[in-house]
């Protein structure tokens, strides 16, 4: 495995790569890595000759008052987990070479960055749409692997790729959940013991709701209520959004339908977590 830090270096590398006709397969990440990272990485290997991680914690798609400062880190870590998942390459650029002075260009995905964590993290959208673009210049993949945890990144990803016809096939993966059901995430180190209890409380909406769709339930509105009802049961839980949406266009749903998604971010004290399912779907 190689570890390549340099943006130039990178490029030529994936550029003379994919003139041997290697395929390129793609995990970009913020590192920190667990078993969602995991099952994404092994996808990758099994669909691409060649597996590039990246790992790098995109300042432009945090917020001022967000946890850029306090994101966890442990590269040793994740480079034991990325050789035992067949990466060839670990990609870490610096964000001073990322964005280096005169920096100026954005991509925006218009409709779909409006709503859900669109709405709560201004511009952080923006912030992943750039730097995704920017990636698959540097690291030239064939495929790249996308959790459906982050559903909208998800589609926006989709959105961006198709608008600007960019020769990378984007491919979605499962929701990778601990045994008792909290989605991973490496946010999930934040928690307190306490918190992490409480943080259960997502998964038991997401099963309330399924359970009542499964038994017929249509209405918007009382699935709403009850998601509702059980994460106000937490004290600890504060809900930033708990929405119905349309699982394409990511608009709002008036009634529930199989591809329906319901999409809810919840604060769990200071950690802010989210999940999600698609109704008449696997989970
Ligand atoms: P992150 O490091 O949080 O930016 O995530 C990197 C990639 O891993 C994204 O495509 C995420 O959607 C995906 N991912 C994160 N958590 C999970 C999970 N629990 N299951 C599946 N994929 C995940």
């Amino acid at each position: 495995m190689q570890l390549i830090a340099s943006i130039a270096q990178m490029q030529s590398l994936a550029l003379a790569l994919k003139q041997q006709g290697k395929h390129i397969a793609f995990v970009p990440t913020m590192g920190f890595l667990h078993e969602g990272h995991a099952s994404l990485l092994r996808e990758g290997r099994r669909r691409g000759d060649l597996l590039v991680l990246s790992i790098f914690v995109n300042p432009i798609q945090f917020g001022a008052n967000e946890d850029l400062e306090r994101y966890p880190r442990d590269m040793e870590r994740d480079c034991r987990i990325a050789a035992e998942c067949g990466v060839d390459i670990v990609f870490t650029p610096a964000a001073a070479a990322m964005y280096p002075a005169g920096f100026q260009t954005s991509i925006s995905v218009r409709e779909l960055t409006r709503p859900l964590c669109g709405a709560s993290r201004p511009g952080h959208f923006d912030g992943v749409a750039t730097v995704v673009g920017k990636l698959f210049n540097i690291v030239q993949p064939d495929l790249a692997l996308f959790g459906t945890k982050d559903y909208q990144q998800l589609a926006v990803i989709r959105r961006m790729t198709a608008d600007l016809s960019m020769p990378v096939t984007v491919v979605g993966m499962p929701i990778v959940r601990e045994a008792d059901g909290l989605a991973m995430s490496s946010r999930n180190a934040y928690l307190s013991p306490d918190e992490r209890q409480s943080a259960l409380c997502l998964y038991r909406a997401i099963n309330a709701v399924r359970a009542m769709y499964t038994a017929g339930e249509r209405s918007v509105a009382l699935l709403l209520d009850s998601a509702q009802a059980i994460i106000r049961q937490e004290p600890a839980a504060e809900i930033d959004y708990l929405e119905f949406r349309d699982g394409e266009t990511l608009e709002t749903a008036a009634t529930a339908v199989d591809g329906t998604l319901l999409a809810m971010a919840v604060k769990i004290g200071k950690t802010r977590l989210i999940d999600n399912t698609l109704l008449g779907k696997e989970l």
